[in-house]
């Protein structure tokens, strides 16, 4: 098989437009989402990849950072968390994996007017906030999927870093290729990387088991919180920030946590609440099958998937955990969940 034909047809056309669309930037910030996750990394990293396969001049922003989990992946640039002393003057952005300005970061937020942006992302519900072209496609798993018919597109073989960074968004927002994303298009696709030596099981092992003693602590404590609501079919826990002060833990050893409450029989959704800073939360909610929490994050101002997404409510716990609670249930209602 051509390494073309990896990529299905209904992903042809706008593959091929992007690439075009790569030819056309230069002196380029790529960036995806704020507190990035192993898509936004992948799908960045992917780009660099092929952006600097052009010869193109390039800088990686993120913010805060990479998380640390993310310390052993082979990013092709050194990641920016400031646009304060840019390496050159940037003259467009490549935004992935992230639907609206608000979630750029604030320094990349308000210099997009000033910038020639291409914005490729799977998120529903996403406008397409590029000036100079967009391929928004709610069907792609991963942005890092995207990325790597943009890739194949560009005529780069997917193999080596490039291969690890779009093995790692698609193992990222796949689970591990159990979600309902995984689709026959990204096995496909990772068979191919893997036919041509990527590692999936050593990626996996280092995602999975560099857990510190403070995670470890944490996960206990929160676990014997998590409770039940709305008869049992919503599995809630707030997490505090003194919780992690005590544990001796980061808001990024939270990654996963969520998904945890999902395995209880019998519920639908499974709702994290974390205090940012006292008159802020961050909540994260997951289901599964056709139950939609991005509808249910929508109704508080937050978007993602189907059966993940998220937001911020802007109050502190007490109150945010009503506002939280009662957005999950009129959805469930609405939708006729029991
Ligand atoms: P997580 O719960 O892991 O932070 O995010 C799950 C999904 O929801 C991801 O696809 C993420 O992009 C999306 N998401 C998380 N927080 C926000 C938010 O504040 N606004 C929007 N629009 N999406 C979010
Ligand atoms: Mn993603």
């Amino acid at each position: 098989m051509q390494p073309t034909e990896l990529i299905p047809q209904c992903f042809r056309q706008g593959a091929e437009r992007m690439a075009r669309a790569f030819g056309e930037l230069d002196q380029v910030i790529v960036a995806a989402h704020v507190n990035p996750d192993g898509d936004a990394a992948g799908a960045v990293a992917a780009a660099c990849h092929v952006l600097r396969s052009m010869g193109k001049e390039i800088m990686a922003y993120a913010q805060p950072g990479l998380p640390g989990y993310l310390d052993f992946f082979p990013m092709p640039v050194v990641v920016h968390t400031t646009l304060e002393h840019p390496p050159f003057t940037p003259r467009c952005a490549l935004l992935l994996d992230c639907g609206e300005p608000d979630r750029l970061g604030r320094e990349l937020a308000a210099r997009l007017p000033g910038l020639v942006t291409v914005n490729i992302d799977h998120h529903l519900g996403s406008d397409g906030m590029g000036s100079a072209a967009n391929w928004v496609e709610p069907r792609a798993a991963a942005t890092a999927q995207l990325m790597a018919y943009v890739a194949l597109a560009a005529g780069l073989p997917l193999t080596g870093d490039l291969a690890t960074a779009v093995a790692l968004g698609i193992i990222t927002d796949t689970g591990g290729f159990c979600h309902g994303n995984t689709s026959a298009d990204v096995l496909y696709l990772t068979a191919h990387m893997v036919e041509h030596g990527c590692d999936i099981a050593l990626l996996r092992e280092r995602l999975e088991n560099t857990w510190s003693r403070g995670r470890l602590t944490l996960w206990g404590q929160l676990l014997q919180r998590a409770r039940l609501e709305r008869g049992g079919s919503v599995c809630f826990c707030p997490v505090y920030l003194e919780d992690l002060r005590k544990c001796g833990a980061l808001k990024e050893d939270l990654e996963g946590f969520v998904e945890q409450l999902r395995r209880l029989r019998g519920v639908h959704v499974a709702a994290v609440l974390r205090e940012d800073s006292p008159g802020s939360c961050k909540f994260s909610l997951r289901s599964y099958g056709s139950v939609d929490v991005r509808a249910a994050a929508a109704r508080l101002g937050g978007g993602g998937h189907r059966n993940a997404a998220g937001g911020t409510v802007r109050s502190p716990m007490d109150a945010a955990s009503v506002h939280l609670l009662d957005a999950i249930a009129a959805e469930l209602d609405e939708e006729g969940v029991a």
